[in-house]
């Protein structure tokens, strides 16, 4: 047996290990401990969620942003991007198609677009919330002020998504320009937790300058923030942005991690990404068999996917199109799961 054998298997039994514990079983990983946690985060997810997946409609309504992260396609200082945002009527419309598809929770995601003041930003997510009563409405736009959070909760937004990137502020700093400060991230997540959302955070794996050190202080944020969802997918390039040619991220590490994420949070809620389906044919399929039980389809207007590129190659067609979901089913069945039409809230508590 061999070290991460054996660590895999503690961590199976305990749900938690030492900090050198998490390093050792993240550095070490053999195909033995990669069996052995996605097995037991597949079988510990069914235990808690059962064979269902829950489907979220992702909106992607705006490719304007105001930051320039390093890594990502939509940033401020891309030229090549071609911009758009879509007007709250083809949002409400993007919901009435998700809704005659099943979907009962949709997010609206999007760059850091000045354009949608709280006024405006309010105003569609009121209009969501009087339409479509029975669903849950997910805002994932990046850091606001605290009454800005407070207003649109108050409008009607249910969850909001902020990957926290990484916990590690000096690779925060590598990630990003100067004048973004993780501080001010990780304070939004826990202002939103505070105002009664449902919150996510997350970060990419396998993300230039990233260490070991830096995945274990992740899990260690994770198990303080207490999230109702972990977002994470592998980093993945883009040729216009400062990081193009830089190594991805991996499925493998991925993997891997989603099954540590499951096993150290039982209840937590796991998207297999649209960046693990990128990065991997069949990829979101297996992140569901290795513990993930979320996974996010695309309903953006068809001219608004080919330009919320975050990363190259992303995926827009097929089992990821929302429109598409009678594949999604069958490629879910074939892994013995179903889709859940409901809300999907998280059983993670406060
Ligand atoms: N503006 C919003 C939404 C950002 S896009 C916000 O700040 O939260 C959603 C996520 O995509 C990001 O949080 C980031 O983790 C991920 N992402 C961006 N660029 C990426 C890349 N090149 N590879 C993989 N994931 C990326």
């Amino acid at each position: 047996m061999t070290g991460a054998t054996k660590l895999a298997e503690t961590l199976v039994r305990e749900h938690d290990l030492p900090d050198e514990g998490l390093a050792a079983l993240i550095e070490t990983r053999d195909g033995e401990s990669r069996r052995i946690l996605g097995e037991a985060a597949g079988a510990l997810a069914r235990e808690i969620y059962g064979r269902k997946v829950f489907i979220r409609g992702l909106i992607e309504f705006t490719n304007y942003c105001k930051n320039d992260c390093l890594y990502c396609g939509i940033r401020r200082g891309n030229r090549k991007a071609e911009r758009y945002r879509l007007a709250e009527g083809e949002i409400l419309g993007c919901c009435e198609e998700g809704y005659r598809l099943g979907f009962r929770t949709f997010v609206l995601q999007g760059g850091e677009d000045p354009y949608f003041t709280d006024g405006r930003l309010c105003a569609v997510t009121a209009a969501i919330r009087e339409r479509f009563p029975d669903c849950a409405i997910t805002l994932s736009c990046g850091e606001r002020s605290r009454e800005s959070y407070r207003r649109l909760k108050e409008a009607g937004a249910d969850r909001y998504l902020l990957r926290h990137e990484t916990a590690s502020k000096a690779h925060y700093q590598k990630l990003h320009p100067p004048e973004m400060s993780w501080d001010n991230r990780v304070q939004c997540l826990f202002t939103l937790r505070e105002l009664g959302y449902q919150v996510g955070c997350g970060m990419m794996v396998g993300s230039p300058y990233q260490k070991t050190e830096d995945l274990v202080a992740d899990l260690r944020f994770i198990q303080k923030l207490r999230p109702h969802m972990v977002g994470i997918g592998p980093f993945l390039a883009h040729k216009d942005t400062p990081f193009r040619g830089q190594e991805n991220g991996t499925v493998e590490l991925t993997l891997y991690l989603l099954s540590i994420i499951r096993l150290m949070n039982p209840r937590v809620l796991l998207p297999a990404t649209t960046a693990l389906g990128t990065a991997m044919a069949g990829g979101r399929e297996e992140g569901i068999l290795h513990g993930a039980n979320v996974i996010m389809p695309n309903l953006s207007p068809p001219s608004a996917r080919d330009k919320y590129m975050l990363y190259d190659n992303k995926l827009r067609s097929g089992a990821e199109a929302a429109e598409n979901i009678a594949a999604l089913r069958e490629n879910l069945r074939k892994i013995g799961y179903e889709i859940a039409v409901d809300r999907g809230d998280s059983l993670v508590e406060g």
